[in-house]
């Protein structure tokens, strides 16, 4: 992974002329923006003294230990559009004063008890894709912090056929995890936009929701347990599929994000590698129409893989930006895109089930094209952004989600903030929307924003998130659908959760990290 932008080098694309032409159109004359080389950035330096790093290094040996700011560059932060444009910086860059690779559970409780004796802090590292500052190199009240990288933990250790469980090592990327997964005929179905780099500790400690969970849930449904070390001790969690002892502790460290603890191996759902697989796509008349109709699919539970749907500005950028997606069959309207898996029998209930109901809801099929470009391309769209801000572009994706009946003021509502701090920060804006996550009471709203650099970028990007953020609270959103918290989104959570509610997460995190060494500065108030 990049450094300094998203992924696999050898894929990134230089914006095409005609997305420059648009921006131009659109926004008028962009700024320079100024790209340092790697060997230009000036990271703050390690405070580790001798005898932190004697200490490290006895914990996971020699190997295992680095202060080089080739290991601590591409460890500073994640790929937010504020890390991204952080790493742009000339002056002294935030970064971890170490880099520290432990391969065994023992290996990291050993790290743990040293950062405790020491006042080191640790960020738990997976796959460094957090969007949401969880990786912030935040020293706190500690003298240093260290980024804890957790993929020597690479294994799948154990495959359960009957019971349909695979335990999987917590460094384990995306295609790592499914490859292990399919040489013995199962998957996890989990694919993330980051699918590619991020980890399934990472899935784990963020909530994370793939684009296929209207067909196998969320990552935290896929959950049966986990394996979590923390300063005070070790939690095997998950002794049933369910439970009636008293809260579900499961619940508890999924979703928290490397403050109470590092996990090292998750026991998760799978199925075996479905037999078939059909695509549809659809053209909606407008989003409340769109909408009314995803509802019906979800509380009929018809059971496609994908669900999704796009806004009217989305599906206009889309069209306007290539030309695949609907080909002459669309103008205007919103497209929806659906996949089925599953036997032969499962797919051809399960599509004709919900294309009855798309059809009786005011959809217009569009064939299987759009949606099999659409999955081709599912994992490239973050590339874009990165030629976009290199270009004098801000861009950005935030997201929410709520109850349907909420759902038409909470998209406005977002909207109306992005566009107006916008336009207070000297730009115009383009504010796209879509749903990708639908549950029988509601769905996730999934906003991208483009508008251009003026000053600097940061400010007003902070500017317009705040707004987005303070709209989302005041008109009924959640802060997060699966993004997690982080630092970003840490300034909204005692109105997530009321003051009570932090106590209560306070008082964790007192009992299993008393001296405050994981992650500070994330999650909890
Ligand atoms: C381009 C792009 C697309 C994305 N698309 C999606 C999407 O479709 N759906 C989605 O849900 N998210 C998405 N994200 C957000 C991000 O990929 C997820 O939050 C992902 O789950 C993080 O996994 P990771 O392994 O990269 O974790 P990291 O980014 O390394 O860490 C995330 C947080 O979890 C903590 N952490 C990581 N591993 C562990 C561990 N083993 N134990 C304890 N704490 C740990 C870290 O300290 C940090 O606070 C996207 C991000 C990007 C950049």
């Amino acid at each position: 992974m990049k450094w300094n932008a998203w992924g696999d080098p050898a894929l990134a694309k230089p914006l095409s002329d005609r997305i420059l032409t648009l921006l131009t159109s659109v926004f008028g004359e962009l700024q320079h923006v100024d790209t340092p080389d790697a060997a230009d950035v000036v990271l703050r330096p390690s405070a580790l003294t001798p005898d932190d790093i004697a200490a490290l290094t006895a914990a996971v040996g020699a190997e295992n230990f680095s202060t080089a700011d080739a290991d601590r560059l591409p460890r500073a932060g994640g790929k937010s559009t504020f890390d991204l444009l952080r790493r742009k910086s000339r002056d002294v860059q935030d970064a971890p004063d170490a880099v520290v690779l432990p391969a065994t559970d023992e290996e990291v409780a050993a790290v743990l008890a040293v950062c405790v004796e020491r006042r080191i802090a640790v960020v738990p590292f997976g796959g460094g894709t957090s969007v949401t500052g969880g990786l912030e190199p935040i020293r706190g009240d500690f003298a240093a912090v260290i980024s804890l990288d957790l993929h020597h933990f690479d294994q799948l250790s154990k495959l359960d056929e009957v019971s349909r469980e695979a335990t999987l090592g917590a460094g384990l990327t995306g295609p790592a995890a499914e490859a292990l997964l399919a040489e013995q005929g199962y998957e996890l179905g989990h694919y993330p936009q980051s699918f590619r780099f991020a980890t399934i500790g990472g899935f784990a400690a963020t909530r994370s929701s793939g684009q296929d969970s209207a067909g196998f849930g969320r990552f935290d449904d896929m959950i049966r347990g986990l394996r979590v070390i923390t300063p005070e001790g070790v939690l095997d969690l998950g002794r049933a599929p369910k439970s009636a002892a008293g809260p579900d502790l499961r619940e508890l460290f999924s979703g928290s994000e490397g403050t109470f603890g590092i996990i090292t191996a998750v026991r998760l759902r799978v199925h075996p590698v479905p037999a078939e697989k059909r695509h549809e796509s659809w053209r909606f008349p407008d989003f409340a129409t769109g909408a009314a109709a995803l509802r019906a699919v979800t509380q009929n539970g018809t059971g496609p893989t994908v669900i999704r749907l796009s806004d009217e500005v989305e599906t206009g950028l889309n069209l306007a930006m290539t030309d695949k997606i609907g080909g002459d069959q669309v103008s205007g309207g919103c497209i929806g895109m659906t996949v089925f898996e599953g036997t032969a029998d499962q797919v051809n209930g399960r599509h004709e089930t919900t294309r009855a109901a798309l059809l009786a809801a005011g959809g217009e099929s569009l064939g299987d094209e759009p949606a099999l470009a659409w999955e081709h391309g599912r994992f490239d769209a973050p590339y874009l952004r990165d030629g976009l801000l290199a270009n004098g572009a801000l861009c950005e994706t935030l997201e929410t989600a709520t109850d349907w009946g909420n759902l038409d003021r909470l998209k406005g509502a977002v909207t109306q903030a992005l566009q107006a701090t916008l336009q207070e920060t000297g730009t115009g804006s383009i504010v796209m929307c879509h749903i990708s996550h639908i549950y029988p009471t509601g769905a996730s709203l999934y906003f991208t924003v483009i508008g251009a650099q003026r000053g600097d970028p940061i400010a007003q990007w902070q500017r317009a998130k705040n707004a987005a953020c303070d709209a989302i609270m005041a008109n009924g959103g959640t802060i997060t659908h699966h993004h997690a918290v982080g630092a970003d989104h840490r300034p909204w959570m005692d109105q997530e959760v009321g003051e009570l509610g932090v106590r209560v997460l306070r008082a964790v995190k007192a009992a299993v990290d008393p001296t405050g060494i994981l992650n500070p500065g994330k999650l909890i108030p």
